[in-house]
């Protein structure tokens, strides 16, 4: 499969499982708003019916005749209720009489039973086709010609009261009060949230997909960066390695077709045999090192290291190839001793490789300077030359791996193009950075930046 395309059907089955997963999110939070707000209308509503029951429960009480047959004392008190098996005065206003905050009497009917559960009276707007026969059941739901209906019974008991005591006792059991209520405009509440929620939905869930495919866009971009300086990188390592197998393996074939007789040929040809294999042993060290720095997989710990000593000791090593190369290798070291916390080997290749760029990249009769100093609790080590420099858009590539700014000359020079990725490596594996500052043909300057040790008195 095509780079490219695994890419985009990686981000594709990202976008996928992310829309997957916020809308799985999406609907369960939807549905449980739905829910509750169905569940707080619900009870809402039949805490309504409860209380419009309850006052016309209180106010009807005190008013019912003892009686069996209660039909004329009922016609009295509730004068627009219909009596069963009586013409009915089809205009009611009794809910509206008895109960404050009763805008819309349509909405709730009342029917009265006796206490062996017979109709006695009702109102003109109760559903057409309700059951004369009492259901006892505190709270029911009904369905009278497609409209729902919910209704609530409770018990009523007449008063009585007693000769002696002047006090007014409750009979048990008179009858029963069934208030209820259409469910018309709490059915319309339902179905108008519903239908936001199904067109909203697939408005929130196509935003989803689209963010998803952008977000998964953005989740990839690092790692496809990274896949492409892979590649870059394998290309490069391969190439680098190329040229001196070739030159390798052309060597060995002349070495083959020197005649016995000429065995002053033969060494000569083995030592540049010698040369080539020393130099492709060292990039493949180059190559196996920054791979294990970059991996963080050295194992070594890190211990206090002396900057001072670190620093004096190259400038000794390296002042015979500066002397070689007519250049004057400067060294300033403060008095005070300058810790670090890392790993010495490291260190050294570290300031040793800017050291060598310094002298190498510099003419004859060039200065170089190398300097050491605590600024900020940071410990820096300068290296200034004042050789060739680097153009200001070389500087942001040079720390590439492999990347030379003049390929041959560097080549010729021995340069891999990974001194100064390894540098960078290094400074970051000991948690600083590596700068560079430079002008074409003036000099550069390369600051290693590295965490001072706050035990040293400079650093505290
Ligand atoms: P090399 O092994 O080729 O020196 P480096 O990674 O050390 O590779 O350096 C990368 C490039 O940066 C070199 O090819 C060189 O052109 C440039 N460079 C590094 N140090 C200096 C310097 N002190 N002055 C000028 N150019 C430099």
């Amino acid at each position: 499969m095509k780079t490219s395309q695994l890419f985009r059907h990686s981000r594709l089955r990202l976008a996928f499982w992310y829309t997957l997963v916020m809308g799985v999110i999406l609907s369960l939070s939807g549905l449980g708003i739905y829910r509750s707000l169905v569940q707080s209308n619900w009870k809402a509503m039949e805490r309504e019916i409860e209380s419009i029951a309850g006052t016309l429960h209180d106010s009807l009480e005190p008013m019912l005749p003892p009686s069996e047959n209660p039909t004329t004392v009922l016609k009295r008190i509730l004068p627009e209720l219909c009596l069963v098996e009586q013409p009915c005065n089809a205009n009611p206003s009794l809910i509206e009489r008895h109960t404050t905050g009763i805008s819309d009497r349509n909405t709730y009917y009342i029917r009265l039973f006796n206490h062996q559960g017979k109709l006695l009276a009702f109102s003109p707007n109760q559903p057409a086709n309700l059951s004369q026969a009492l259901n006892s059941n505190p709270w029911q739901t009904l369905t009278s010609q497609g409209i729902r209906y919910h209704q609530f019974t409770t018990i009523l008991h007449s008063a009585d009261t007693h000769e002696d005591g002047h006090q007014k006792r409750l009979n048990p059991s008179w009858g029963y009060l069934q208030l209820g209520r259409t469910l018309k405009p709490f059915d319309a509440e339902v179905k108008r949230i519903q239908v936001i929620l199904i067109i909203g939905f697939p408005l929130v869930l196509g935003l989803v997909i689209i963010s998803s495919w952008w977000l998964s866009g953005l989740a990839m971009q690092p790692i496809y960066q990274s896949y492409q300086q892979q590649q870059q990188f394998t290309a490069n390592a391969a190439h680098e390695l190329r040229s001196p197998l070739a030159s390798l393996l052309a060597t060995i074939e002349t070495v083959l077709r020197i005649p016995p007789s000429q065995p002053q040929d033969l060494t000569k040809m083995l030592h540049t045999l010698e040369r080539q294999g020393r130099r492709l042993s060292n990039l493949v060290t180059d190559l196996l090192f920054l791979t294990s720095l970059e991996a963080q997989s050295s194992s070594k710990p890190f211990q206090s290291c002396c900057l001072n000593d670190l620093v004096s000791d190259l400038i000794e090593e390296f002042s015979e190839l500066a002397t070689i190369a007519d250049i004057d290798l400067i060294e300033q070291i403060p008095d005070e001793q300058i810790d670090v916390l890392g790993d010495e080997s490291q260190l050294y290749r570290l300031v040793s490789n800017l050291i060598g760029n310094a002298i190498q990249y510099t003419p004859t009769g060039g200065q170089v300077v190398v300097s050491l100093m605590v600024k900020e609790r940071t410990a820096l080590i300068k290296i200034k030359d004042t050789g060739i420099g680097i153009s200001i858009e070389e500087q942001n590539r040079i720390f590439e791996r492999f990347y030379r700014v003049d390929s041959d000359r560097a080549r010729k020079t021995g340069g891999t193009g990974l001194g100064l990725s390894i540098a960078q490596a290094i400074a970051h594996h000991h948690q600083g950075h590596l700068t560079v500052k430079s002008q074409l043909r003036t000099g550069s300057l390369f600051t290693i930046h590295l965490p001072c040790l706050t035990r040293t008195q400079v650093c505290s």
